[in-house]
């Protein structure tokens, strides 16, 4: 591989004002990519807005030799998805990877999520990242090329308290993605995700500072970097990255228990508990088509 994997290619990163997203725009830069800083500035919850954490990413990304350019739009609308890509392909002169990582927490028990609680995490998470994505389709089928990074969470592919509405969206993404690995394929689209973990002012309040502290951001980015490369080998994959470590996640599917014919009773599923749970030899799925040979198998 080259020094500058990324050079003459443009990458538009959401949510890089700071946290997680400026340590991908500024590693990317460093790479050689030409960067569009997407970034409104909200607070944690959504509310407000500033241009100052989009600008500060471009400068820092300026400081250090890169070429990068501030855009404010929200991910939450198709008009602010479409103004991105477009600034991306006029100013920077195309497009070639996507970094979906915006996002908000509207933190709250099931029994007192509101509408509001719910709909407006669902809206920047999924609904961003599908517009987000769905601006850049046309481009990257076109042009025969795309990467696209998904940001999920450990919150939603295990649970956590509290966070139904942000697990809901963050697992709503890798639906999206198995979907579209499937339809981008052909195009040369590869997309995956990463579930991080950093130190950022969404897990400062979460986590205990002497876990915090050893969750740099920058111990994530690099596999961002890998999964919007062309270097990248896979498809559909999501990765759990933070502190160093990188391992996949994925759902599986246990070898499972063949009924008798003729229909089987309930008494026979508890008998068979084991078999149906095993996870010992289980194995992830391509898609469908894998799923529904696997039945018959
Ligand atoms: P952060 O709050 O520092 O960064 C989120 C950024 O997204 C902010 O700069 C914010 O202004 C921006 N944003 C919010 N709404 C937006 C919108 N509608 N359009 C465009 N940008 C918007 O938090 P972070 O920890 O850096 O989070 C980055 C991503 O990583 C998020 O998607 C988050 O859910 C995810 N994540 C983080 C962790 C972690 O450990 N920090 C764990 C799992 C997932």
């Amino acid at each position: 591989m080259t020094d500058l994997p990324f050079l003459d290619q443009v990458v538009l990163v959401t949510g890089a004002g700071g946290g997680l997203g400026r340590s991908h725009a500024l590693l990317l830069a460093s790479l050689g990519a030409r960067v569009l800083v997407n970034d409104p500035g909200l607070a944690v919850d959504g509310s407000g807005g500033a241009a100052r954490p989009a600008e500060e990413t471009v400068e820092l990304i300026r400081a250090q030799g890169g070429e990068a350019l501030a855009d404010f739009h929200g991910v939450e609308t198709e008009a602010g998805a479409d103004a991105m890509v477009e600034t991306a392909r006029r100013e920077l002169g195309g497009l070639h990877a996507v970094v979906n990582n915006a996002g908000i927490l509207r933190d709250v028990t099931f029994r007192k999520q509101s509408v509001a609680d719910w709909a407006q995490v669902l809206a920047v998470h999924l609904d961003g990242s599908r517009h987000v994505t769905k601006a850049a389709w046309e481009t990257f089928c076109s042009q025969g090329y795309g990467r696209v990074v998904f940001t999920t969470s450990a919150s939603a592919l295990y649970g956590n308290f509290g966070q139904s509405n942000y697990a809901a969206a963050k697992l709503g993404l890798v639906g999206l993605m198995n979907a579209l690995k499937e339809e981008g394929a052909k195009f040369g689209i590869k997309l995956n995700a990463i579930a991080p973990m950093a130190r950022s002012r969404m897990t400062e309040g979460i986590l205990p500072p002497e876990i915090l502290e050893r969750l740099d951001p920058r111990e994530v980015s690099p596999v961002v970097a890998y999964f919007a490369s062309r270097a990248c080998a896979v498809s559909g994959q999501c990765w759990a990255v933070g502190a160093g470590r990188v391992a996949r996640a994925a759902i599986v599917e246990s070898q499972g228990w063949k009924a008798p014919a003729g229909g089987w009773s309930i008494d026979e599923i508890a008998a068979n508990l084991e078999r149906i749970t095993d996870l010992e030899s289980a194995l992830p799925l391509a898609n469908l088509m894998e799923a529904s040979a696997k039945l018959f198998s």
